[in-house]
């Protein structure tokens, strides 16, 4: 089934997994145990990325292929347009509609590190991910639920956008990438809440007062991958979260982790209290690790709630299993 579908069907709140590609075999069977474990979590769906520039295409395609079939829950393709020729595109999307994938998250993608590139001249059919989104509405009708991409801190890129580093100028392009058919939006991880919550009220006012936004939340794993995962993304870090992990535990990623998930608990708590049931599902970039999201789920009140009200003793069996 579609992640549209599924969302108007659930009340809610709920989580959805994203996940990427090994480059192993051995590394593809034991994330499908440990995906197959984070079913659990009760998820409304997976996702799986693209490598910018169809670096990962045959993986991604097998690895949400055999989740597609696998694990009773809709899988979410990312894919990726930039650089990209039609034939590519249709590819993959004849190969993933073979497969049962009916969902598909339609991104522009970035250069390839170290690469100049010159976004006019782009040897592409495809420039923004508005056209990726036109593209399959025009040649694959409904066979597809799309979602696209959306950034609370503002969409940066190159010099000009540090000037004008703000969510404000990406919105009427998030809206022309909605007009065209998106049926949800996933953001870019954060950790400012208020910032989140400020952009959730433009996105309201300005793009759609009913479209589901899935906040993209990164569990903090270690502290050196939170500094780096945040500089990458531009994602701010608010003092009063920077203050809550003092130097001598930077070492120790048990502490960390601990430290982590109870910001991150807070953090889905404020959303689904302030957003009055607005937003009713938290995206978590698993980076393919389960305890940290496993606890997560378990931490905060609103997520905690779904299983105890369920009371469905293998979930919460499965659950203490990974958390
Ligand atoms: P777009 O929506 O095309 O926007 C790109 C930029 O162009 C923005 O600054 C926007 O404001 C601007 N823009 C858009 N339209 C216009 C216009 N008409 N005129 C002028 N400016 C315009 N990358 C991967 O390679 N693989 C992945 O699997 C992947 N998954 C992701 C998942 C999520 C949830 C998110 C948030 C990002 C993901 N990315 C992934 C990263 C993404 O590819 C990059 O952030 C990329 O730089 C932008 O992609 P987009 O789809 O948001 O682009």
């Amino acid at each position: 089934s579609t992640i549209k579908e599924r969302y108007e069907s659930s009340p809610g709140p709920f989580v959805s997994l994203e996940f990427f590609p090994p480059k192993t075999q051995s590394g593809k069977q034991n994330l499908m145990a440990r995906m197959g474990r984070m079913t659990a979590l009760n998820p409304l769906f997976l996702t799986v990325t693209w490598g910018a520039g169809g670096t990962t295409a045959k993986k991604t395609l097998e690895l949400a292929a055999l989740a597609q079939r696998e694990l009773n829950i809709p899988v979410c393709m990312h894919l990726t347009c930039t650089n990209t020729s039609r034939e590519v595109i249709d590819n993959a999307l004849k190969e993933a509609h073979k497969a049962d994938i009916r969902n598909i998250l339609a991104l522009r993608g970035d250069p390839p590190v170290g690469e100049d590139w010159d976004q006019g001249s782009a040897p592409s059919d495809f420039k923004y991910a508005v056209d990726l989104v036109r593209y399959i509405k025009k040649e694959y009708k409904d066979d597809f639920c799309i979602g696209v991409a959306a950034y609370p801190e503002g969409h940066c890129e190159g010099e000009a956008d540090v000037m004008d580093h703000s969510s404000l100028r990406d919105l009427p392009f998030l809206k022309e990438k909605v007009d065209a058919g998106a049926d949800f939006v996933i953001t870019q991880l954060f950790y400012d809440v208020e910032k989140f919550l400020s952009f959730e009220k433009l996105f309201r006012e300005q793009v759609s007062s009913t479209l589901p936004l899935f906040p993209g939340l990164m569990p903090i794993n270690s502290y050196q991958l939170f500094n780096r995962a945040s500089k990458l993304s531009h994602a701010s870090i608010p003092a009063s979260i920077l203050n809550r992990f003092p130097s001598e535990y930077h070492a120790d990623d048990n502490k960390i982790r601990a430290i982590g998930v109870d910001v991150l608990s807070e953090i889905v708590e404020t959303i689904y209290e302030r957003t009055e049931g607005r937003v009713k599902g938290f995206h978590f970039y698993t980076l393919n690790l389960e305890k940290a999201v496993a606890q997560i789920v378990t931490n905060a009140p609103c997520l905690a709630k779904m299983f105890e009200e369920e009371k469905d003793d293998d979930l919460v069996d499965g659950i203490e299993e990974i958390a």
